[in-house]
């Protein structure tokens, strides 16, 4: 079964990969020359997720997966949620977004936060959901330097150290992310 991955984040294109399983041949955007960016307008994660992976199956009749991710801060209401990557402007700026969510919280006894991510699958006839979610508190100062986004200030339960100092492999078995593809690739596995 071929399947496209519509993200042009190579990052998480070879973490999906690597745990594909060998019947599903995954194919990039690059790989089918899809250069043009998708504009995220959905008001939700699942908005976004399945207007990406709509937007390439019905140009290309292949079936599809997007995805979508955000941190939902219980003190912020849950922002900065679908707007994450453009908390603090339209740059896009991990350390702006990082600074402008620790000044929000600057006063805030409750820190806790989690991260969640939805990943759509488009196949003739049927569009399905998967989620994933890591339940963790917003420290007060950055730590580590892995990762990406809100890894440095994000403690997951259980742990001491934040996102950015676990390594990418301890990080990717327990991730939002993970959990949503395990999912995903549970499905595709009986299906
Ligand atoms: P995306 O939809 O996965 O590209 O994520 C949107 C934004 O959410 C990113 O730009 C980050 O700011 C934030 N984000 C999503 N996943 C993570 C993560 O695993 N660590 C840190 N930040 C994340």
């Amino acid at each position: 079964m071929k399947l496209i991955f519509a993200t042009g984040n190579q990052h998480k294109l070879m973490e999906v990969k690597k745990i594909m399983p060998s019947h599903i041949e995954l194919l990039s955007l690059k790989d089918i020359d899809f250069t043009e960016d998708i504009e995220e307008t959905g008001k939700t994660l699942e908005e976004n997720a399945l207007l990406k992976a709509k937007t390439i199956y019905d140009k290309t009749g292949i079936s599809c997966i997007a995805d979508d991710s955000g941190l939902l801060v219980d003190a912020l209401n849950g922002e900065p949620g679908v707007y994450s990557a453009r908390y603090a402007g339209p740059e896009k700026s991990d350390e702006n977004n990082t600074q402008k969510l620790l000044k929000e919280l600057h006063t805030s006894n409750n820190r806790h936060a989690h991260f969640k991510t939805v990943i759509a699958l488009v196949t003739p006839g049927k569009e399905i959901l998967f989620d994933g979610k890591i339940e963790g508190q917003i420290i007060t100062e950055k730590r580590g330097a892995n990762g990406f986004g809100y890894d440095p200030i994000f403690v997951p339960n259980g742990f001491q150290q934040t996102f950015a100092e676990l390594s990418l492999d301890e990080k990717s078995k327990i991730s939002h992310r993970a959990l949503a593809v395990k999912k995903l690739i549970e499905y595709l596995n009986n299906n």
